[in-house]
């Protein structure tokens, strides 16, 4: 039910988030923008809490996805908790009250000085990554007199059937422990590491999965282990069985919420765990589009090219993994826009590369100069992995709430581009 729920809609041809029409808000702030919708968020959450509603749990939003204090406010609010993957995450969750026990700290590349502002907020555990790791972790814990609460990031060595560059837990990958090796480093560490305390296991095996089947693999092997380990005295409370997954970028068919919660039900049951979830695409992928202008159109004797306003450092999916985002005009023509005829665009951006792309050979309604186009499912990974390249102020974003909408993130100014580096040379 939820994941049907779609706030940006065509009325009167012209398409809205909620009950704002897109077109306004590029009029009043500019493009390129991110306009994202709290319904969206809220109805997404929902459906997590719901379906893992009757069993001990706790959802960790993945920050990394989309970081905006604002969002993580929202989530929080809603009952969420937060994954984290460094010290700067964790400076966001906390700007954005989320409370230390909510939050679990994953990442291959902890320091010192993270670790140990981590655990002056008392968080609820470290996923820890390596063998390495986790001497570090009791030598900070130890200098500040505390016990460090950890679960061991273990890679089950399960395929994805993703992208790989978004498979994370086949053997070749770098993140976590092989499950072979983690049951000896338990207990190893158990008996000799004094300012560390075992309390969970976790394994995150990828993202943007379509198919459930590699979540299976993935916590039927949590479970020989969590079995194994209880056997040798070692208890564990916290089964997180991080994020990952899939959702529609275009017609591809995804698995709802509860048909993964239910997975992890059949696969535990029995067992007295708490169920951690650290979703990120899931839930709010599909919470935002990026709307940008057509600046040019040009044509050479192969293609057709859409010059508009947003390139690869706003968006950079699609030239980072090949990564098919939905592009739509923003204003259909009143006889609907079956009347015009298509034409395949390139849609790309400012930026000097020629990876620089949003789309290749899409099929759109013919476009004119000044035509606004909506790119969808930017939510995940879409502002958090933008950048500064070419010297491009970051874009604005939105936040829509039924008509009213909410500037979450200035767009950044020329000042800004500079700021920190001082003509001191
Ligand atoms: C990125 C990441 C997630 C979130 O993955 P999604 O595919 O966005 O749900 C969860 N856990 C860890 C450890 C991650 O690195």
């Amino acid at each position: 039910m939820f994941m049907d729920m779609e706030p940006f809609i065509y009325k009167n041809n012209t398409r809205y988030c909620e009950d704002v029409a897109l077109a306004d808000i590029a009029a009043e702030f500019g493009t390129p923008c991110y306009v994202y919708s709290k319904a969206f968020l809220s109805a997404r959450s929902r459906a997590y809490l719901e379906a893992l509603a009757g069993h001990k749990h706790l959802v960790c939003y993945s920050v990394k996805a989309a970081s905006n204090i604002n969002l993580l406010k929202i989530l929080g609010e809603l009952g969420l908790g937060c994954d984290i993957v460094s010290g700067g995450e964790l400076f966001r969750a906390k700007l954005a009250g989320i409370p230390g026990e909510k939050i679990v700290y994953s990442g291959v590349g902890k320091t010192a000085a993270e670790i140990r502002q981590a655990l002056e907020y008392k968080i609820l555990f470290f996923n820890v990554e390596s063998a390495a790791e986790l001497h570090l972790i009791n030598q900070v814990a130890a200098e500040m007199a505390v016990v460090a609460p950890v679960a061991i990031r273990v890679n089950p060595d399960v395929d994805p059937l993703t992208h790989p560059y978004i498979s994370t837990g086949l053997k070749e990958n770098k993140f976590g422990i092989p499950i072979d090796e983690a049951e000896r480093i338990y207990l190893t560490a158990n008996a000799k590491l004094k300012n560390i305390k075992f309390v969970g296991v976790d394994s995150h095996i990828g993202s943007q999965l379509t198919n459930l089947t590699p979540f299976r693999d993935a916590a039927l092997r949590l479970r020989v282990l969590i079995e194994k380990l209880s056997a040798q005295g070692v208890e564990l409370k916290y089964v997180d069985l991080g994020g990952g997954l899939g959702i529609k970028y275009d017609s591809e068919s995804v698995p709802e919420v509860q048909q993964l919660a239910d997975i992890f039900f059949d696969v535990f049951s029995g067992l007295d765990l708490t169920i951690v979830l650290e979703p990120g695409r899931s839930l709010v992928g599909n919470s935002a589009v990026m709307l940008t202008k057509v600046l040019y159109l040009k044509q050479s004797l192969e293609k057709n090219f859409a010059i508009v306003d947003a390139g690869m450092n706003d968006l950079l999916r699609p030239s980072l993994y090949g990564a098919f985002q939905k592009i739509d005009k923003v204003c259909l023509l009143a006889n609907g826009s079956s009347a015009i005829p298509q034409l395949n665009y390139d849609i790309v951006g400012p930026i000097c590369e020629s990876g620089d792309f949003l789309a290749k050979a899409r099929a759109l309604p013919q476009l004119v100069q000044g035509d606004l186009l909506a790119v969808g499912s930017a939510g995940a990974y879409g502002f958090s992995m933008s950048s500064n390249y070419n010297s491009r102020a970051r874009a604005v974003e939105l936040l829509v709430d039924g008509s009213a909408v909410t500037v979450i993130r200035e767009r950044e100014t020329y000042e800004d581009l500079v700021k920190g580096e001082n003509l001191g040379c």
